[in-house]
């Protein structure tokens, strides 16, 4: 796989840990996940969720400069082009994500906040660690392991409890 592929992969991961953190659905607290990030926050408002999006752009921009020289130029403009609409976008997907502005029904958007997208049952557990040598990673933010280089990914851990 091209490097900036998997840096992307890695990306991906990230936003997805944060998204659903925000939303409730793992079984991290947001103020927990946040932390993980750097960003002290008690609730996931559009400035919380730019803070951590920030502070994953500056992990990936920090991997990229490492991996930019073997990867396919093509993949690191488009990849560069993500990063800087990434935090900015994570408010965006968050608030379309709970449905607040879709002009959903008030029972409806209620039902679906309540149910998520596991139905209702148990949430997802994520841990920050190398896909290399399964080293868990204490900073969120460091998308390369600290021990082999691997790649860190956010990765599920269970999908009910
Ligand atoms: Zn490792």
């Amino acid at each position: 796989m091209d490097p900036a592929d998997a840096l992307a992969q890695q990306l991906d991961s990230h936003r997805r840990h944060v998204l659903d953190a925000a939303a409730g659905k793992e079984a991290s607290s947001w103020t927990e996940v946040a932390a993980a990030y750097g960003v002290q926050s008690p609730s996931p408002t559009p400035e919380a969720l730019e803070a951590v999006g920030k502070s994953i752009v500056e992990g990936a921009t920090a991997a990229l400069k490492g991996i930019e020289k073997d990867a396919d130029p093509r993949r690191v403009a488009f990849l560069k082009g993500r990063l800087e609409k990434f935090a900015a976008d994570l408010p965006v997907a968050h608030k379309q994500s709970s449905g607040s502005k879709l002009g959903l029904g008030g029972i409806f958007a209620n039902a679906t906040a309540h149910a998520g997208w596991t139905g209702g049952h148990g949430k997802i557990k994520r841990v920050i660690k190398c896909r290399n040598c399964g080293a868990p990673q204490q900073e969120a933010r460091v998308f390369v392991c600290s021990f082999c280089g691997g790649p860190v990914f956010a990765t599920d851990e269970t999908t009910s409890e």
